[in-house]
């Protein structure tokens, strides 16, 4: 009679017995076997430094320029402070060391759409610890509706697959930083829920302690089981897009730059990018506490995307978005191709719309999208988007704001 071979069920007694050269399985032994395959790799997936690859500041630069155009100097900012994560995380036990390599937790200025999440993201493909982006909004000081600050590290430790040691070496990149600004100078008269309340709460998580961190996310319950994550060795990286930040800067220059030579130097001023003079002051001027600050010592900025800019994100990036809709085609058998003045039609758009390269994504989808609906049934071979094509398509009411996530 055929049986499992491990167990000796009958087939009568198994929802599935599959059948070897000389031996049956049973579903049961299967899953009892998967999991012991999970506990297994995951034993031995356990953070060991020695595992880690250090890939040199020039490498990772190398792999960011392949998918993010121009900001070269918040590239090189990050390449350098992951490295130097790498680094500290192989440096002998510190206690007998007498130099102790110290986080850099970044900071990352831009305008929205200019780049940061996607750096963020494209250098977790190149990392081989934990790495994670979460939303500085959701947050709230305890007690209010909305997230406690520990659950930021939830879902590092999720993407740890709670492993706890390996999360401790992880980069959390909290996005929207700007968004817990304080509000006002005057915080009595109504209180700050998500303002100055979260920036303390986070201060513990920036500055390196133990923290309780629910493994679910969430708020906090009493009665609710929670995970010790000492934060020491995670790499925090902040971006937000600190909107009117630019009249901070251009104030304290202006204070600065009054009195003598004062012209001279105010000839240099590059007035139409305010953002690359951005120094800790200018964030406490927006609202950040100068704690906080304090803990996030390495500040970089991302550029406007100025129109040659626009055009080469259209194009260029490994994954660029009309690489991406000539792919789509492709799957399709159809050739398709943009003319050039099609493109530069999309480019003008996106900048009369100022959402910087997000606009870009919403109004290619607006002119494509009866193209996409249509064309796989079918029996064209090649299609081309000229410039009269786009501009029919892209109706006067077109609006990116209502389509950008
Ligand atoms: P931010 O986080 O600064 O608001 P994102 O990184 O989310 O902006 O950018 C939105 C989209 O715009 C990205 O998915 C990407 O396609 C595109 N993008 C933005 N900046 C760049 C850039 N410098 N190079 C290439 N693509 C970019």
């Amino acid at each position: 009679m055929e049986k499992c071979s491990f167990c000796g069920r009958t087939k009568r007694e198994t929802q599935l017995l599959i059948a070897g050269v000389n031996a049956f399985i049973c579903d049961i032994c299967i899953n009892q076997a998967h999991e012991i395959l999970h506990k297994e790799t995951h034993k031995q997936k356990s953070f060991d430094p020695k595992n880690l690859t250090l890939l040199k500041p020039q490498q990772i630069k190398a792999h960011l320029d392949q998918y993010v155009i121009g900001q070269e100097m918040a590239k090189r900012t990050l390449s350098v402070a992951v490295y130097n994560h790498y680094k500290r995380l192989v440096q002998p036990d510190s206690e007998q060391e007498e130099v102790e390599i110290e986080k850099s937790n970044i900071i990352l200025v831009g305008q929205t759409g200019t780049g940061k999440t996607l750096l963020a993201k494209t250098i977790a493909r190149v990392l081989n610890v934990p790495f994670t982006i979460v939303d500085a909004t959701v947050l709230t000081e305890a007690g209010y509706v909305g997230e406690d600050v520990e659950s930021l590290l939830t879902r590092l430790l999720q993407v740890a697959d709670y492993d706890v040691p390996s999360a401790e070496r992880g980069i959390v990149f909290i996005d929207e930083i700007d968004k817990i600004a304080r509000k006002g100078d005057n915080p009595s008269i109504t209180r700050d829920v998500s303002g100055e309340g979260v920036q303390q709460g986070l201060l513990k998580l920036l500055e390196g302690s133990i923290v309780n961190v629910p493994p679910q996310g969430g708020r906090k319950h009493p009665d609710q089981a929670t995970i010790a994550i000492n934060t020491k060795n995670i790499l925090f990286i902040c971006g937000g897009a600190f909107d009117g930040i630019e009249k901070h800067i251009g104030n304290r220059m202006n204070t600065k730059l009054v009195g003598y030579g004062a012209s001279k130097e105010n000839q240099k001023v590059d007035r139409k990018n305010l953002i690359r003079y951005v120094a800790p002051q200018d964030l406490k001027s927006f609202g950040l506490i100068p704690e906080i600050i304090g803990r996030l010592p390495v500040l970089s900025h991302l550029m406007p995307l100025d129109r040659e800019a626009l055009r080469n994100i259209l194009t260029e990036p490994k994954n660029s978005i009309i690489k991406q809709y000539v792919k789509l085609f492709a799957m399709d058998g159809i050739k398709l191709s943009f003319d050039d003045d099609t493109l530069d039609y999309i480019v003008d758009k996106a900048l009369e719309f100022k959402l910087g390269a997000r606009g870009l994504r919403s109004i290619c989808e607006e002119i494509m999208i009866d193209a996409m609906f249509e064309l796989p049934t079918q029996k064209l071979k090649t299609f081309k988007v000229t410039l009269d094509y786009a501009m029919q398509k892209l109706s006067d009411t077109f609006d990116p704001m209502l389509k950008v996530a």
